[in-house]
């Protein structure tokens, strides 16, 4: 099998976000770039996860999203995610969920999302992406720019969330706490208690976080 060490990390993480329940059925896609030859893993359109095998993980090309190998179709989001993955070079990973919280955290009235625990605090801000259909260009585009230069996450209105990350350890660990963010901050407001971190306390965090990472 051509691919397998990428092919591989998709399906180990689509199972993971099945378990996880951050994507049913067959919505919300994962892909993970090769670090030697410009093509990306990503999983099939319309083909449950559950019983999935890596040789059906599907590979595009990454500049052109043309398909090259794997029995099932693409997913119809390869667009957003090689967008990414061009825009962002140090980008390997990026995960598209439909989850509930994350989904009700880019309506408007929502109010944005905003850390309550540490870990959180490394996938703050996230932006917000207005409409768009999904699949399009334009969805594409909105989510690079919401993303901006560090972003690590990105809610999209009437349609779900995007993460990446250096690694799928770090796309994977990017929607884990994005979802948890938008569940606590969901929970938080409901019951008229919301109380996030204070943004010094958040500043620090991410300082801590960088000085780890730069070791
Ligand atoms: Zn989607």
């Amino acid at each position: 099998m051509k691919y397998e060490n990428i092919r591989n990390q998709v399906l180990e993480a689509i199972l993971q976000a099945v378990e996880m329940g951050l994507i049913h059925g067959t919505s919300g896609n994962i892909a993970m770039k090769d670090d030697k030859d410009p093509v990306v893993a990503i999983t099939p359109s319309g083909i449950p996860y559950t019983h999935m095998t890596a040789d059906q993980i599907a590979i595009v090309e990454l500049e052109t999203g043309k398909w090259i190998d794997g029995p099932f179709k693409p997913s119809s989001e390869v667009p957003m995610h090689l967008a990414v993955m061009k825009a962002r070079p140090e980008v390997t990973a990026t995960v598209h969920t439909h989850g509930m919280f994350a989904t009700i955290a880019a309506m408007e009235k929502f109010g944005g999302l905003q850390a309550v625990t540490p870990p959180q605090a490394e996938f703050v801000p996230v932006g917000i992406v207005p409409f768009t259909m999904p699949g399009s260009d334009e969805v594409a585009d909105r989510v690079v720019e919401a993303l901006g230069e560090k972003g690590r996450a990105c809610v999209i209105k009437n349609h779900g969330m995007m993460c990446c990350g250096k690694d799928m350890k770090a796309a994977m660990a990017a929607t884990t706490y994005v979802e948890e963010m938008a569940q606590t901050n969901y929970y938080a407001k409901l019951l008229n208690v919301f109380e996030p971190m204070p943004e010094e306390a958040v500043a620090q965090m991410q300082a801590l976080i960088a000085a780890d990472q730069a070791v």
